[in-house]
């Protein structure tokens, strides 16, 4: 099957409130081209360099997510036109967001990034890290960026109950976070969680932003 014709087999499975970001690392701009000819408009990349070239060369109704981890002296080059960043994972990080976001008069949409996982090498907060955040001045006078909701990966492993647990926990978080600080903003609805060998899991768990690479793409280059 063609990327196209995987795109479009996985949508029909796919419930109507999962968002679907497609997942275009390594992948050349004419693939990417084939899956928004079959109708996806929202794509994700890793890399700050990667992203901006295909930005620039392929269609402008394209909505970019960023989903991998992001240094703050690369803000700067998708602030102007990156429609969420998935990979929130610190106060500073945030800062420079806001900063770059409101050089462009823009308001950047931001998921905070949570560790879930066994593994030492994913990135993300701990809860105890985001209540002192979410509770600070600081926070507070951030006027460019939004936060949106919660992002987490569960561990790469086999053992399925496992991946339930862990995306049982980012839900939990997510509740938790509405409840002490954004009860009153709708907007804060989101959770990212479920790659191509988890998703299924991750919409039984209660996940709105699905987050797939290879189960349309193919492995990586
Ligand atoms: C690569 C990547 C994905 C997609 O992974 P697949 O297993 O190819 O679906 C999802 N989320 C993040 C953060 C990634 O880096």
């Amino acid at each position: 099957m063609t990327s196209a014709e995987k795109f479009i087999a996985f949508k029909k499975i796919l419930p109507e409130h999962v968002q679907l970001v497609a997942v275009s690392k390594t992948k050349a701009e004419d693939e990417i081209l084939e899956v928004y000819q079959a109708g996806q408009r929202l794509f994700g990349e890793n890399k700050a360099q990667e992203l901006v070239p295909k930005y620039e060369a392929l269609p402008k109704d394209i909505e970019w997510h960023m989903i991998g981890h992001l240094q703050t002296n690369k803000v700067k080059y998708i602030a102007p036109f990156v429609g969420m960043i998935h990979s929130v994972d610190s106060l500073k990080l945030m800062k420079t967001i806001n900063k770059e976001a409101g050089k462009n008069e823009r308001v950047i949409p931001c998921l905070l990034q949570f560790h879930i996982a066994e593994e030492e090498t994913k990135y993300g907060f701990s809860l105890e890290e985001a209540h002192d955040i979410l509770g600070s001045e600081a926070f507070r006078n951030l006027k460019n960026i939004k936060i949106r909701g919660v992002m987490g990966m569960a561990t790469f492993t086999d053992n399925k109950e496992k991946v339930h647990r862990e995306f049982r926990h980012l839900i939990q978080i997510f509740d938790q976070l509405k409840k002490e600080y954004f009860a009153e903003d709708p907007k804060f609805k989101e959770v990212s969680m479920g790659m191509s060998d988890d998703y299924l899991i991750a919409i039984e768990e209660g996940s709105s932003i699905i987050r797939v690479g290879s189960a349309i793409f193919g492995s990586r280059n």
